[in-house]
């Protein structure tokens, strides 16, 4: 047996709302508290939760940028004389996506979503590496930087492997006492709260399929460690979306161009502009102002969420639209879907969650970058257990010298 497993298990969009009035893993961990989340979407929150840092520091924001100087998609250019029955679908998408990535040589999630092919070539992607993977984040080091420069042996989930074959490796490595960290990301609640809303009846059997998953987990790292450190924890919540926003028509309406003018990505919850004239800027910018859906995020706000980018390589003006207001069509998808996250961070169903069997949740743990303190913290300590280092206990020795005498190995000193 090992003295301590330090259990990191990360569930994509368990919100607090999702979870604070139900029994969901109450028996393993009874410690709970609501976190703040980061202005963005899952592309910013996981980054955010693995290198312990916020967007402007980090530089995992949102995936499109406009940058047509280092776009890599102008092989994508001819597509755009396909008629939009094809080019719109979300199979031959996902095909055409897989292919991308895998020539661009992406290492992270990609999606070509719902860019048109006519401007796919004045954007860029900002997530060209995996951030659950060592040297993943586009600036700064992540958590998995940390355990290798230590060399602490730690599993982490490959999200495309699926939820259930990433368990039962880890479950191999637990049995064989293999690791000293472990990070567990299971991203398929999100999908299905994006799909049946967070009121449908579904959201409960996936809950217990994980609470199930989670026992089994503890039961099997409690055979081979003496402390198993359990964090349950997400990213952000998931609102229902009532109200439809076909922001794009309001703008195209205008008597400015995109590609002459200005450049826009909208988000499926914010639209992002770059301004080419004053008097773009002027117009869109008057326009936003009379959408009662959304608003403009005024700078200082943007610094206080730490999501404000001086370089404006995320974009000049951000809008931002209310809980429950879905941009449809956005470059995101073509048509609705029944709930999303991405809204203001201060928003009702923003908030994640954190569960611990621990007795403490320190006090400055209070915001998603924070889990990244306690994964130091727990792997540093679960490092120098489980290699003896301060669970020295000296004994007599029949020879005479000090036995040094840990879980693992027995010296004798002369
Ligand atoms: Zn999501």
């Amino acid at each position: 047996m090992k003295p301590i497993l330090p259990l990191f298990v990360f569930i994509d969009a368990c919100g607090w709302e999702i979870i604070k009035d139900g029994d969901f893993a109450r028996g393993v961990a009874p410690n709970r508290k609501r976190l703040d989340s980061v202005l963005g979407y899952s592309s910013t929150c996981v980054p955010s939760i693995l290198s312990g840092h916020w967007p402007d520091e980090h530089r995992n924001w949102s995936y499109f940028v406009y940058d047509p100087k280092h776009s890599p998609f102008k092989l994508l250019r001819p597509l755009r004389w396909l008629p939009k029955a094809v080019t719109s679908r979300r199979i031959f998408r996902r095909w055409l996506s897989k292919f991308i990535k895998a020539h661009l040589k992406f290492r992270g999630y990609f999606d070509l979503y719902n860019i048109p092919f006519k401007y796919i070539s004045l954007f860029d992607f900002t997530e060209k590496k995996s951030p659950l993977k060592p040297g993943g984040m586009n600036r700064g080091p992540n958590i998995f930087d940390f355990l290798e420069m230590r060399n602490i042996a730690y599993h982490v989930s490959e999200p495309e492997r699926g939820e259930e074959n990433n368990l039962k490796d880890l479950l191999e490595h637990v049995e064989g006492e293999a690791i000293d960290f472990a990070f567990v990301y299971w991203p398929e609640l999100d999908g299905l709260l994006h799909r049946v809303g967070n009121q449908s009846m579904q959201i409960a059997p996936k809950l217990q399929q994980y609470e199930k998953w989670i026992q089994q987990l503890m039961t099997t790292a409690q055979k081979h460690y003496e402390e198993v450190r359990l964090y349950v924890f997400s990213d952000h919540g998931m609102a229902n979306c009532d109200d439809y926003l076909d922001l794009r028509a309001k703008i195209d309406a205008l008597p400015v161009k995109m590609e002459k003018d200005y450049a826009v990505v909208y988000d499926s919850t914010m639209a992002r502009f770059w301004f080419f004239n004053d008097h773009a800027r002027q117009v869109i910018t008057e326009t936003l102002k009379k959408v009662p859906q959304g608003r403009v995020l005024p700078n200082h706000e943007l610094k206080t969420l730490r999501a404000h980018f001086p370089d404006h390589y995320f974009g000049e003006l951000i809008f931002l639209v209310n809980e429950g207001t879905l941009i449809v069509p956005s470059h995101m998808g073509e048509r609705p879907i029944r709930a999303m996250h991405g809204y203001h961070p201060r928003d009702k169903h923003s908030y994640a969650a954190l569960m611990t069997n621990q007795p403490e949740i320190p006090d400055d743990v209070v915001a998603i970058p924070d889990i990244h303190k306690l994964m130091v913290r727990d792997a540093m300590e679960a490092k120098a257990a489980n290699s003896g280092i301060d669970k020295i206990i000296p004994l007599e020795s029949p020879m005479g010298g000090a036995i040094v005498e840990n879980q693992h190995a027995a010296t004798v000193l002369p």
